[in-house]
């Protein structure tokens, strides 16, 4: 058990190596692995991406069967609400799960996806295995997170300085910014301009819409007509 649990875990690591949140999984068979897989949500540009439903599609095509009779699953996280629900659907046997997850978990948590009367299938439900090691990983992570704040917090929370942005290109952990990162170093325009040509800033500072002067809006009152005018070329 241990051991399968080890390789989700190298598939979290891995996972966390593409900048995605780390998470991985395996589905094991008649004592061997079937199907392991990362999170790659970014990666796919897809939301639902977990390792969780990655695995599951894998061992269903190698089973060539949409029902995963027999088979448990080893996640490095407690599943979400979706991911418990399609365990569900996948009639998985037992569920080994590491870290809980108070925040988004749909097993222990939440919507307690299993103990509900529309729950068809419930399997074993076996947590916190690895919990410490599982949590170690994703708590590293949100420190990277931490981090680029200066990024993430853009939109109305001042400049951010170009070295913000390239610092954070070179850092191994990146999730909703990464676009922004690269297309800031790529293309060598500021983050507000790349969110600006994407009309993902508002027109005007926040801080001068509601009439208040700070710092802020100073900074920024002579760019305001170059960035009205770039978003409403975008919109033509
Ligand atoms: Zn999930």
């Amino acid at each position: 058990m241990g051991s399968f649990m080890q390789q989700a875990l190298d598939e979290a690591v891995e996972a966390g190596g593409r900048g995605e949140v780390p998470i991985g999984a395996v589905i094991v068979h008649e004592g061997r692995v079937i199907a392991r897989a990362g999170n790659r949500v970014e990666e796919l540009a897809d939301p639902t991406a977990h390792a969780e439903l990655l695995a599951i599609r894998e061992a269903a095509r190698i089973l060539d069967s949409p029902r995963l009779i027999g088979c448990d699953l080893y996640v490095t996280l407690e599943p979400c609400p979706m991911c418990a629900a399609a365990i569900s659907f996948a009639r998985i046997r037992r569920l080994y799960f590491g870290a809980y997850d108070p925040k988004g978990g749909g097993v222990d948590h939440g919507p307690h996806i299993f103990e509900q009367p529309t729950c068809h299938h419930r399997p074993e439900v076996v947590g916190g295995i690895e919990e410490s090691r599982a949590g170690e990983l994703l708590r590293s992570f949100s420190r990277m997170r931490y981090r680029m704040q200066p990024i993430r917090a853009l939109d109305g929370a001042g400049p951010a300085s170009a070295g913000h942005v390239r610092s954070s290109a070179t850092g191994s952990a990146r999730d909703g910014s990464l676009a922004i990162t690269r297309g800031s170093v790529e293309k060598n325009i500021s983050p507000r301009t790349w969110l600006f040509r994407r009309g993902r800033l508002p027109l005007a500072h926040p801080a001068a819409a509601d009439g208040r002067r700070s710092w802020k809006s100073r900074t920024y009152a002579h760019r305001r007509p170059v960035m009205r005018d770039l978003h409403v070329r975008g919109r033509r």
